[in-house]
């Protein structure tokens, strides 16, 4: 059985409707090719949606009521549509829906009840974004059944981050609900942080495969140390805005280092700064055809992130310099917050097989447990899927 009929068959066992007019939609989950700690500081950063995500079959019922039962959870989520949604009622993956429900709500009411049943080929928890993906799954299905019309792409986006953020009390950006809902097949998102406008770059990589690699490495750090890098990034604008007229931090040149009066400070920007220009060097070598530079940019970004950022760790950094000592190897990177989480990959097709062995074998042998390698593909956005 393949996903979709995986989705179908839970729906079928667990939804006391007749089942006579199955939906089905596919959300993804992203990584991020180029541009770590930049949405924050109001730079560009250029993910993609990939082909691993969460598979949905929805049945409309007539009960006022929004049922979802999870493959990967034991609690279904269930949100009566008659009464007003409160996070305090939702405990863990519940959050995540019963916020979209709610922020959409706020803008149109949402009355038609469904009952859907998901299956997920996305790592939960590991920095693909699963959280986006489940957000912007959930609003598309709403919106989709209860046909709302009046909410764009964009605003789903950014109602998809506020669900976050304040139902389930992640700070996150709108870089992930953003490229999981604009992914688009063999293309790179580009995306100002500052302005929320996008474009979007040609990304065919043969003969070079993207991979995901994911050193199953909890995160446990990332959260405080996000908070510590966000706040001192606002520190170090704080001081540069008293000689220059920026509105953040991506907007500042390497000359103004010289205004900042701590060295971590100096690094820090200098991470971001450099960053954003990695950016957009990548934007036009990837236009002009000449894919190699970008592996290039990918190795200097992760230096940047393990050097200034000081945001890696040995996981990461060994699955990057098996990479640049690879033959097969084109760039690698650290992706996602980091202290753990996943690494990508370019990887040429002739050494793929061996690459991925020598790298199971070597990581095994520093790190003393096993990494996961996934392969993956820039792809289509959260969609319904129509059969042809
Ligand atoms: P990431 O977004 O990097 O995968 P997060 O910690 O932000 O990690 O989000 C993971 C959480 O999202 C899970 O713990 C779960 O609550 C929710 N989630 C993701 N995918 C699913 C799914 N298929 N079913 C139910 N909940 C999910
Ligand atoms: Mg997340």
């Amino acid at each position: 059985m393949n996903l979709w009929e995986y989705a179908i068959d839970g729906l079928k066992k667990n939804t006391s409707q007749p089942v006579d007019s199955i939906r089905l939609f596919f959300s993804p989950g992203r990584v991020n090719v180029l541009g770590e700690h930049i949405d924050y500081n109001g730079g560009w950063v250029m993910p993609c949606a990939i082909d691993k995500g969460i598979y949905a079959a929805v049945q409309l019922n007539n009960e006022s009521v929004i049922r979802i039962i999870s493959q990967s959870h034991t609690e279904p989520c269930i949100i009566p549509l008659n009464k007003e949604i409160r996070a305090t009622d939702f405990f863990g993956w519940q959050r995540y829906p019963a916020g979209v429900a709610f922020q959409i709500n706020r803008i149109e009411s949402v009355k038609q009840g469904f009952d859907a049943y998901l299956v997920s080929n996305l790592p939960e928890g590991s920095g693909l974004s699963s959280s986006a993906s489940l957000e912007a799954l959930i609003g598309k299905i709403i919106l989709q059944t209860s046909a709302i019309t009046t909410i764009s792409d964009r605003q789903l986006a950014m109602l998809c981050k506020h669900a976050e953020n304040d139902f389930v009390g992640v700070q996150c950006g709108i870089m992930d609900q953003y490229a999981v809902i604009f992914g688009k097949k063999n293309a790179l998102l580009m995306l100002d942080c500052e302005n929320i406008v996008h474009e979007w770059v040609p990304f065919d990589s043969s003969p070079y495969r993207l991979l995901v690699i994911d050193t199953q490495k909890p995160r446990t750090l990332a959260g405080s140390a996000y908070n510590e890098r966000k706040m001192q990034c606002d520190k170090a604008l704080e001081q540069l805005q008293r000689v220059r007229s920026i509105q953040n931090l991506c907007e500042a040149e390497l000359t103004d280092l010289q205004h900042l009066d701590d060295y971590t400070l100096i690094k820090r920007a200098r991470h971001v700064i450099t960053e954003n220009k990695r950016v957009l060097f990548a934007r036009n070598s990837l236009l002009e055809g000449k894919f190699i530079h970008l592996g290039e940019l990918m190795y200097q970004s992760h230096a940047s992130l393990r050097n200034d950022y000081e945001v890696s760790c040995k996981e990461l950094d060994a699955i990057v310099d098996f990479t640049r000592h690879h033959e097969a190897g084109l760039g690698a990177r650290m992706t996602g917050a980091g202290f753990g989480g996943c690494a990508i990959a370019l990887v040429h097709e002739k050494g793929l097989e061996l690459y991925k062995e020598q790298l199971q074998k070597f990581y095994f042998y520093l790190i003393g447990s096993a990494c996961l390698i996934y392969e993956v593909q820039p792809s289509k956005g959260v969609h319904e899927f129509l059969p042809a």
